[in-house]
């Protein structure tokens, strides 16, 4: 979709969808990691409005919020281009602040702006930013909550203006020339294939907070179906707390929805799709023939004792309907006789990359992107 801002054209490339689920992530790591700590967010206008909002919204435990612009000051000509932070009449000794960017450019505001608020006395600084350029870590302090990576690009929406204007667009758009000047690439399917918990939901998050992509877990979908008790939700349970599969067409459906929905994005990860080779060449003619191309599979492999322990484990804290140990042997019994042959029909292509899925979760996610950077 193409709008266009004063002199300019834009291109969506970042849904908002996608954009939601970033800060979801955020969010969900600072719960995790913040609750009991004395928090200030000090979130940077103009830009950052929006994503302070939706982010905040999000916060599960008490915390202050705090909106400053850094620019030059007023008053005095003495101060010529030094800029400073105005606004924040909090006091932060002793507080564990937390800076909301909306976009990390070149970095030097966000040094200068840390140097500032340190000056202040907090216990800690920590940096959450929705976007992130590449330059933004050449610089002398860590991001330590990142929204996703981005080129760059000349981008508005979400609070980004162009002169003044698109900052009210809840997607992202970027300048259409840039893309023009670009070579056309083709949108990136990765698939993260393996039996139940071998970690395949683990790295696809990993992998597309690091390239930007857009997630889509069949598994995951179905849950929602599941939770609203949908149509498509009461036959799937029917399979799932077998621990079998659901029918090829209904599957095929699903993901054709969701291609269809995610059509800006650069690249996507599927996550426990294709499960049959049915499924594999349902996706191939749904691919063929349009800008998309199907770049790696990444099969996890984990031995069956480790998957019965770990997926144990998790039932202990999930609450998922098919985490009982009966289920757990039906479903690495039906990856055996059904899905693992999946790989074959990849491996035939060249496209299967055959993953240690025992070990640290950063070494086997540091393999997987290693091959991801020799295919972008
Ligand atoms: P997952 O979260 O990927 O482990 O999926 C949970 C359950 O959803 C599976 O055991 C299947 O019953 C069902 N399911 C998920 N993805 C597919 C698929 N591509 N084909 C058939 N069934 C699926």
């Amino acid at each position: 979709m193409r709008i266009k801002l004063h002199d300019k054209e834009f291109e969506l490339t970042i849904p908002t969808k996608r954009i939601q689920d970033a800060v979801q992530d955020m969010a969900d790591e600072m719960n995790a990691q913040l609750l009991g700590k004395d928090v200030i967010f000090v979130a940077i206008l103009n830009g950052a409005f929006m994503f302070a909002s939706d982010l905040f919204k999000r916060i599960e435990f008490d915390a202050h919020i705090s909106f400053i612009k850094f620019a030059s000051y007023e008053g005095t000509k003495s101060t010529g281009n030094v800029k400073k932070l105005i606004g924040l009449n909090e006091d932060l000794t002793g507080k564990t602040v937390v800076i909301l960017e909306d976009i990390i450019d070149s970095g030097i505001t966000m040094e200068k702006i840390v140097d500032q608020i340190q000056e202040l006395g907090p216990k800690e600084i920590r940096i959450a930013s929705l976007l992130v350029k590449p330059d933004a870590f050449m610089r002398n302090y860590t991001i330590d909550y990142i929204g996703m990576e981005i080129p760059d690009d000349f981008i508005v929406g979400y609070g980004l203006d162009y002169d003044g204007l698109g900052r009210n667009l809840t997607a992202i758009y970027t300048n259409a020339e840039a893309i023009k000047n670009k070579t056309i690439s083709k949108v990136k399917y990765f698939l993260l294939f393996g039996p139940p918990g071998s970690g395949k939901g683990t790295q696809s998050k990993k992998i597309i907070e690091k390239y930007n992509l857009v997630h889509l877990s069949t598994g995951d979908i179905l849950r929602k179906e599941l939770e609203i008790n949908s149509k498509l939700g009461q036959i799937a349970k029917n399979h799932m707390n077998k621990g079998g599969l659901v029918p090829d067409d209904i599957i095929l459906g699903m993901v054709v929805k969701e291609i269809e929905a995610n059509k800006g994005t650069s690249g996507v990860v599927l996550d426990g799709f294709p499960r049959t080779v049915e499924q594999a060449k349902g996706l191939h003619k749904l691919l063929a023939n349009k800008n998309y191309e199907i770049s790696a599979m990444f099969a996890l492999d984990v031995d069956k004792d480790e998957l019965v322990r770990r997926l144990s484990e998790r039932a202990k804290i999930g609450g998922r309907i098919d985490d009982t140990p009966d289920i757990i042997e039906k479903r690495i019994q039906t990856y055996k006789l059904t899905t693992a042959k999946v790989a074959e029909y990849y491996a035939d292509q060249g496209k299967l990359h055959e993953i240690n899925g025992v070990g640290n979760i950063d070494d086997i996610f540091k393999e997987i992107s290693t091959i991801i950077d020799k295919l972008r």
